[in-house]
């Protein structure tokens, strides 16, 4: 593996439709430009986080093109984990129009205490088929048996994430995604590296997830954000998408000359 990675696709970002992020769709795109990105995804918190958008922002991600200037911009959302049955905050109608859905656990979104053990809900949620990424599950105060949901994930081609933003936010992350990533390299588990930025300044600053990926031996096959292409092949072959659908200049729905032939 070189000695820095160029990790062309931002698969986890945040923008001010939540109020604890700091820019814009259009800031964040200009910078992804400025530091040669390929790809951003654009995956706003799921309703339970306090601050989030409601249902219709991500509804209406129509309005945005997939493609502004060269750079695809993906529509997705970071789905909250609410019970143990791995029930999410969006509804099925929603998370099947989005091209990318990454679920995590936050504590103010959980609507039960779950026991100590976070297993079965992470394997319920790894079944779903509009789950693509299972976001920050280093994060220590959500444990789970890291063999059978590791096992699960290969199963269902699923990807983990690795969350450079953990390290400075969710204290002993360090340790525990060093050794969810180790049993990644070893069982062939896909991964992604992540920023998870909310804001500009945080995008492509990813040194501590990419020198814990190198030291847990993890090879470039196994990560999927490299290059957008790789990983929207990803996405295409998984959940059946047509390729063209991340070509499209122009918004989805936008009425054409052709309304009047009709
Ligand atoms: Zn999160
Ligand atoms: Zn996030």
């Amino acid at each position: 593996m070189n000695k820095k990675m160029k990790l062309l696709a931002e698969t986890h970002t945040h923008t001010i439709a939540c109020s604890h992020a700091y820019n814009s769709i259009s800031e964040m795109l200009e910078r992804a430009k400025q530091l040669g990105l390929e790809l951003i995804a654009i995956t706003d918190h799921a309703p339970s986080i306090p601050d989030a958008p409601h249902e219709y922002h991500f509804l209406n991600l129509k309005a945005l093109p997939r493609k502004i200037d060269g750079i695809y911009v993906l529509q997705g959302a970071e789905v909250n984990i609410i019970d143990s049955e791995g029930n999410l905050d969006l509804p099925e109608m929603v998370l099947a129009r989005l091209d990318l859905v990454i679920t995590s656990f936050h504590e103010a979104a959980l609507s039960e205490e779950i026991s100590e053990d976070y297993t079965e809900a992470y394997i319920n949620v790894l079944k779903n088929p509009y789950v693509d990424i299972i976001g920050h599950c280093g994060t220590p105060e959500f444990p789970f048996d890291i063999d059978k949901v590791l096992n699960e994930a290969k199963k269902q081609d699923k990807i983990i994430e690795i969350n450079n933003h953990s390290f400075a936010t969710r204290k002993g992350s360090l340790e525990n995604c060093l050794k969810i990533a180790k049993r990644c390299a070893e069982l062939g588990v896909k991964i992604v590296i992540s920023t998870d930025a909310h804001s500009i300044y945080e995008m492509a600053r990813t040194e501590v997830a990419q020198e814990l990926v190198k030291r847990a031996g993890v090879s470039e096959d196994l990560i999927m954000n490299l290059t957008a292409e790789k990983f929207i092949s990803y996405l295409c072959k998984r959940k059946g998408f047509k390729r063209s659908r991340f070509e499209s200049e122009e918004p989805f729905g936008l009425p054409t000359l052709d309304v009047f032939n009709k």
